[in-house]
C-alpha cells in the first residue's frame, strides 16, 4: 500500500526554555539553568507526528529568514516532510516562545507568533497543489483563522477529510465549523466553542451535540487520561485511554491528532482511527518533550505487541522496506 498523503496547514515556533528557582518579579533578574531550544508549534508537531507514522506530509506554513527557520527546515528534511509549501516571511521572525519553568512546576510563557501571523488565506490558496492526492487536511488555530478557513475550504472542495484541532481556542462562526469533518477539541476548548460551563459528565456529550448542530460533521473530544468521546449525529461512543505511566503530558493532543489523521488517511473508520489515536496519545505521555515523544511505526508496533493489541495492517513495514531491511 502506498504511503497516504496528508496536508497539514499550521504553525511552527521555537521554544526557548529556562529553569528558575522562582519566577522573577517585574524589574528583577534571576539566575537560570537548563537552557533548552525545542521545536514547537502545533502544526509542525502534528506534521512530524503524521510523518513518523508513515504518511507523506505536505506542510503549509510560514517561517522567518533566520536561524530558527533554518532549524525547522532541517527537521522537516530529516523527517521526510515536503517543504515545498513552507514559505519565508522576510519582515517577521520565525515564531518563538520564551518559557520560564519554576522548580515548583509553575511556568510562564510569552509567545511571539512572528511569521505564523502572516500566513494568509491567499498564501494557502496559492498552495493549491499541496492538496492534490491528499486524503486528509489537518489544521489548527495557531495561524490566522482566515488561513485555517481557506485550508478547510480547499480541503472540503477537493474531497479531503478535513480535521480542525481548535487550539488555541477562540470562538468560531458556523461558516467555519460547517467545513469541518472532524473537530478535535479538548474539554476546555469545547467549552469556549459552545460558550457552556460544563460540570456534569453528561454535559460533555451535549457540548459535542451542540457543535454538530452548528455544522461540524463529527466531534472527537479528547478527555486526557479518560480517553476520547466520539460523537456523530446518530451515535456517541467513549473510547478509554490506555493505562500508562504519564511522565509529560505536553503534546498529547498533537500526538493524538497525528494518529487520528494518519489512520483516517489510511482508510480506517472514525472509531478505529480514534482507537489508534488513543495509543499514540498514550505513547506520547510516556516520554519527556513533544517531538522526542512522537512515536515512529516500529515503536508503535512494539508497543502494540507488548500490550497485546492488534496493530493496523497499514502500520506493517512496506514491501520494499522489508526487502531492503529499512
Ligand atoms: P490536549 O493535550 O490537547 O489537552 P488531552 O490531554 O485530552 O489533549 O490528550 C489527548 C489524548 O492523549 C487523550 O484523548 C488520551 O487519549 C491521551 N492521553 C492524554 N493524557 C493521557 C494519560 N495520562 N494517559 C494515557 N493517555 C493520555
Amino acid at each position: 500500500m502506498p504511503a497516504p498523503r496528508i496536508t497539514v496547514v499550521g504553525s511552527y515556533a521555537t521554544g526557548l526554555t529556562l529553569k528558575v528557582k522562582r519566577l522573577p518579579s517585574p524589574g528583577e533578574t534571576v539566575l537560570a539553568s537548563g537552557y533548552r531550544v525545542d521545536y514547537g508549534g502545533k502544526g509542525s508537531n502534528q506534521a512530524v507526528g503524521c510523518a513518523r507514522l508513515g504518511a507523506q506530509v505536505a506542510f503549509v506554513a510560514r517561517i522567518g529568514r533566520d536561524n530558527f527557520g533554518e532549524m525547522a527546515l532541517q527537521l522537516y528534511r530529516e523527517e521526510h516532510i515536503d517543504t515545498t509549501y513552507v514559505q519565508h516571511t522576510a519582515d517577521h521572525p520565525t515564531g518563538v516562545g520564551f518559557i520560564l519553568v519554576e522548580s515548583s512546576g509553575n511556568n510562564c510563557i510569552a509567545l511571539d507568533p512572528g511569521a505564523n501571523e502572516t500566513l494568509s488565506a491567499n498564501d494557502v490558496a496559492g498552495c493549491n497543489t499541496a492538496f492534490v492526492n491528499s486524503a486528509v487536511m489537518l489544521t489548527q488555530l495557531e495561524i490566522p483563522v482566515e488561513a485555517a478557513e481557506a485550508a478547510l475550504s480547499i480541503g472540503r472542495a477537493r474531497g479531503l477529510i478535513t480535521i480542525l484541532n481548535p487550539a488555541p481556542v477562540r470562538p468560531l462562526p458556523p461558516s467555519v465549523l460547517q467545513m469541518v469533518d472532524v473537530l478535535t477539541p479538548n474539554q476546555t476548548e469545547a467549552k469556549v466553542l459552545t460558550g457552556r460551563d460544563v460540570k456534569e459528565e453528561a454535559d460533555v456529550e451535549a457540548m459535542a451535540r451542540e457543535l454538530i448542530h452548528s455544522g461540524v460533521r463529527k466531534v472527537v473530544m479528547t478527555l486526557g487520561e479518560k480517553g476520547a468521546l466520539v460523537v456523530t449525529s446518530s451515535s456517541s461512543v467513549h473510547i478509554p485511554a490506555m493505562h500508562v505511566k504519564a511522565v509529560d503530558t505536553t503534546g498529547a493532543g498533537d500526538a493524538f491528532n497525528a494518529g487520528l489523521a494518519t489512520a483516517l488517511a489510511c482508510g480506517e473508520s472514525l472509531h478505529e482511527a480514534v482507537a489508534f489515536a488513543v495509543i499514540i496519545g498514550a505513547m506520547a505521555v510516556m516520554k519527556e518533550g513533544v517531538i522526542p515523544s512522537l512515536p515512529g511505526r516500529k515503536e508503535v508496533l512494539n508497543f502494540c505487541h507488548e500490550h497485546q493489541l492488534r496493530p493496523p495492517n497499514w502500520l506493517q513495514p512496506r514491501d520494499q522496506e522489508q526487502a531492503y531491511g529499512a
